[in-house]
């Protein structure tokens, strides 16, 4: 990656306001400053940097495998980097113990105490902070309506509870030790669904209402679209993108976060001596607008979501265009999703029901897509 996005530079730089007086921007309230894990040699964590903002919700997105968990151990931490330094408000906090830092991290098990009450379980935080067994109850019962986890679950032992309710205990759990950052670890991944939908909104209702800081882990990026004020790209050690949702869907910073975004189609073109950018899949040349950045490129990945592939009569109806065969139809609801095999790849293109094919299936077709709508990417 030769990019750095705005999101990824060091906070604390100054900038003239209208007034032409310096302003600092808020100091973010976790900082991440080159941090690296290695397991033996092995780097789990690849020299981060990235700035935390108070009261945002923050998700980290990617692959298994790809050092989220051991990101958010750090935070949290469980683990100190190799390398790097982590700060929160200003202090470095590299080595310092999980319970002497104002985080919670909730884990993917939820690490509820199984031989435990729901109560017991949501009071164990506040016992750890002294307050009288009256006052323990009080605030137990509190948290519990918080989680809309019913009073007549305060007895109950946690392992009769359903999956939902579980998730909702280790939630009313962190709250409890009442940080001001929470960490979560795929909390939701081994709900059904539905209930993750519910719990997904719950969430963000709960962050808005308590206004503390989210970071959020999931390889969902669905579940990520739907919750965060930002969202980080992982891949392999290294923090890809940072940005808003929009901006992670609209201007992927290449190859890898486009086609983790959703389905997409992508195209690799090549530069000839002519000039002329061409691609196995069309015998005409390209129509492209080749970002800054690429510039001096001889090869590109053409990013195309299957919204913006249409059908269409003639060639020049379209700044690009493939013929092929119409392969398949699936219904999508209000949309239809359209597979059309060119050469040796299916291309998506997804239309307004109402809005699909002339050609029947198996019959040829033409597609095409024009250069504004289309993300030109390192391949
Ligand atoms: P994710 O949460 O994104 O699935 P992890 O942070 O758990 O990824 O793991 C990232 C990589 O680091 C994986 O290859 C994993 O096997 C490795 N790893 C994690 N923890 C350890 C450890 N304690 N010792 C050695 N390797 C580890
Ligand atoms: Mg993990």
């Amino acid at each position: 990656m030769n990019m750095v996005p705005a999101d990824m530079k060091p906070a604390g730089a100054s900038s003239p306001d209208i007034a032409g007086n310096t302003v600092s921007p808020p100091l973010p309230v976790l900082q991440l400053v080159g941090v690296r894990k290695m397991f033996k040699d092995f780097a789990a964590v690849e020299r981060i940097d990235l700035d935390i903002r108070e009261g945002e919700f923050l998700t980290i997105v990617g692959p298994s495998g790809s050092g989220k968990t051991t990101l958010l151990r750090m935070l949290a931490g469980m683990e100190s980097p190799s390398e790097g330094n982590i700060t929160l408000r200003g202090r470095r906090i590299n080595d310092v113990a999980p319970n002497e830092r104002p985080t919670c991290l909730v884990f993917q098990s939820l690490a509820l105490f199984p031989h435990m009450t729901v109560g017991r379980n949501i009071e164990f935080a506040l016992k750890v902070r002294g307050l009288a067994p009256a006052e323990r109850k009080r605030r137990a019962l509190e948290l519990m309506a918080m989680m809309r986890l019913p009073e007549g679950h305060y007895g109950r032992n946690v392992m009769q509870c359903s999956g939902g309710e579980k998730q909702r205990v280790a939630l009313a759990r962190a709250f409890a030790y009442d940080p001001d950052i929470l960490f979560f670890d795929e909390p939701l991944s081994a709900l059904d669904y539905k209930l993750k939908k519910a719990l997904e909104k719950e969430l963000k209702d709960l962050h808005k209402e308590s206004g503390k800081t989210f970071v959020y882990i999931t390889h969902s990026l669905e579940e990520a679209m739907v919750m965060s004020d930002r969202i980080g790209v992982m891949r392999a050690g290294r923090l890809v993108q940072v940005g808003t949702p929009e901006e992670i869907y609209t201007k992927p910073a290449d190859r890898f976060v486009s086609e983790f975004v959703g389905e997409v189609n992508v195209l690799t073109a090549t530069l000839g001596t002519d000039g002329a950018w061409t691609t196995p899949q069309s015998t005409a040349p390209l129509t492209l607008v080749l970002p800054e950045r690429l510039k001096g490129s001889r090869e590109v990945a053409i990013v195309v979501r299957p919204e913006f592939l249409r059908f269409v009569e003639r060639p020049e109806e379209a700044d690009n265009c493939m013929s092929g065969i119409l392969y398949n139809e699936y219904s999508l609801g209000s949309r239809v999703q359209y597979q059309v095999r060119v050469g040796a790849s299916v291309m998506l293109a997804e239309v307004s029901r109402g809005l699909g094919r002339t050609a029947a299936i198996d019959q040829p077709v033409l597609v095409g897509w024009d250069a504004k709508n289309a993300i030109v990417v390192e391949v």
